[in-house]
């Protein structure tokens, strides 16, 4: 086992880590995460300002609505309200419902994610000039991830802005989503964390791409984490640590549906002190 003097050589450590087995980069966040709450720390600063991002340029996160009856749908839009931008999973026949269901209710943007769900790439550009007629924004991985000449087909052809999730993971993948989308979902549990998640974002940004910053469902650690990369996202869908209940993390807060990051050092976590009190 190698012994490291020097917590600031992340260079080194994480390498090693990586190095360690293959895959298992939710593991390999954890460590990557913990370091950087650390040199923060030491630098007694907070990540943004050691990156030089503007954490005031922290966008609005957007809200998953569930698929769920229209009854539903509306009551979860209107219970909403504090969300500026709403997220819905597509990828089903019930796509045009879901939409119309939640526009029976707000004109708020929606981002959306097929999760690889469509088949056909001439019904699903057909469903994409649809879906920006009723204010959809964006659309996350429309097609499965190995059908690359299909969604590079799409990509071209695309009314809105096709973002890769599925299909980039790390930052080797970065270079290959030229062309196949117009930008790229950035989630720490896919990069190992925030140091690579960071590359990625500045090689898409060089490469003339968008940028999203995703999460699975995760405590307000690894969601305060990803929030200091958020000030240079285009799209953000950080809302995972809301979904839990078991949160033992205060950090990055979502107040007015924006992310709202603390002037505290590291990633700006303390220990929740009241459970549920956010
Ligand atoms: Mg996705």
């Amino acid at each position: 086992m190698n012994r490291y003097e020097n917590p600031f050589d992340l260079e080194t450590i994480l390498n090693d880590i990586d190095l360690l087995a293959p895959h298992n980069p939710a593991a390999k966040a954890s460590i990557d995460i913990a370091l950087h709450d650390l040199v923060g720390k030491l630098m007694n600063q907070p990540w943004y300002n050691i990156w030089g991002y503007d954490k005031n340029k922290a966008p609005f996160t957007s809200f998953t609505i569930g698929i769920d009856t229209p009854d539903v749908v509306r009551q979860k839009t209107k219970e909403a309200e504090e969300y500026k931008v709403l997220k819905v999973k597509l990828g089903r026949d019930t796509d045009k419902e879901m939409i119309e269901t939640i526009r029976s209710v707000t004109d708020k943007p929606i981002t959306s994610d097929v999760n690889q769900g469509w088949t056909n790439k001439e019904s699903a550009l057909e469903m994409l000039h649809w879906l920006k007629d009723h204010g959809v924004v964006m659309v996350e991985q429309p097609m499965p991830k190995e059908r690359i000449d299909d969604l590079a087909w799409l990509t071209e052809r695309s009314p809105l802005p096709i973002i890769g999730d599925e299909g980039v993971q790390r930052l080797s993948d970065v270079k290959n989503a030229v062309g196949v989308y117009h930008g790229i979902n950035i989630k720490l549990m896919k990069s190992t964390g925030m140091r690579e998640a960071q590359k990625m974002l500045t090689l898409a940004r060089s490469l003339g791409m968008k940028v999203m910053i995703g999460c699975m469902t995760e405590t307000s650690c690894a969601i305060s984490a990803a929030s200091h990369l958020s000030p240079m996202v285009d799209w953000a869908d950080l809302d995972g640590a809301l979904l839990i209940k078991n949160d033992v993390f205060d950090g990055t807060k979502i107040i007015n549906g924006k992310l709202t990051l603390m002037d505290r050092p590291g990633l700006g976590v303390i220990p929740q002190t009241k459970q549920g009190d956010r």
